[in-house]
């Protein structure tokens, strides 16, 4: 998506440890008008896919989703983060590895609301060593719904992950993939 990438140029901030800063227009102060270019994309590349919810994070996963979901009329779910690992209630539980802050923490949704009926659309902001996603997916596997796509507005191409998981036969779809992020700048996959 061209907007996204020119946006990522131009705002864009690349910090040590292979982050990349989108507070300006993503992950802080959202920009309405890209939110909602992603939104409507998302549900162009996904028309006619049968998806029935997505599935998101919070929590920077959720602005995306939500815009999507709008866009496709489909409800908007998303996992929550918790510290402890012990989790009680008719919850589906599992365990991610944090890229920003390097911990492991438990990714729990309610089983009334992912259910076994369920075609998912995963969204997130970021893909980079696809931890979170793996997550996603084993909620969705727990339930047993069906995973229909992965749709990701920045997606670090240079960690592997998604390369990975397509092989794996996962179908991801990225608005900007960015193949390599250095002191001389960000280049995007063609
Ligand atoms: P993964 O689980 O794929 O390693 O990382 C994905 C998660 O980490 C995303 O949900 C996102 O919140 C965060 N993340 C990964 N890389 C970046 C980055 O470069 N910038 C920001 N802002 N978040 C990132």
């Amino acid at each position: 998506m061209k907007l996204m990438e020119q946006k990522i140029l131009r705002e864009g901030q690349i910090l040590p440890g292979d982050i990349l800063k989108v507070g300006s227009f993503l992950n802080q102060n959202i920009d309405t008008d890209l939110l909602g270019e992603m939104g409507r994309e998302i549900a162009r590349l996904y028309d006619g896919a049968g998806v029935t919810k997505i599935l998101t994070i919070e929590a920077s996963g959720i602005a995306i989703a939500a815009a999507a979901g709008l866009s496709m009329g489909v409800p908007v779910l998303f996992a929550k983060k918790h510290r402890t690992s012990n989790v009680d209630g008719d919850v589906y539980v599992t365990k991610v590895h944090s890229f920003t802050h390097n911990e492991d923490y438990a990714v729990v949704v309610s089983r009334d609301y992912l259910l076994p009926s369920d075609r998912v659309l995963l969204v997130d902001d970021f893909l980079a060593n696809g931890n979170a996603l793996r997550g996603l997916i084993d909620l969705c596997n727990q339930a047993d719904a069906e995973l229909v796509g992965v749709a990701i507005a920045i997606e670090k191409c240079f960690s592997g992950a998604g390369d990975q998981m397509r092989a794996e036969g996962v179908r991801i779809d990225s608005l900007a993939q960015i193949e390599s992020m250095t002191e001389n700048g960000i280049v995007f996959r063609s």
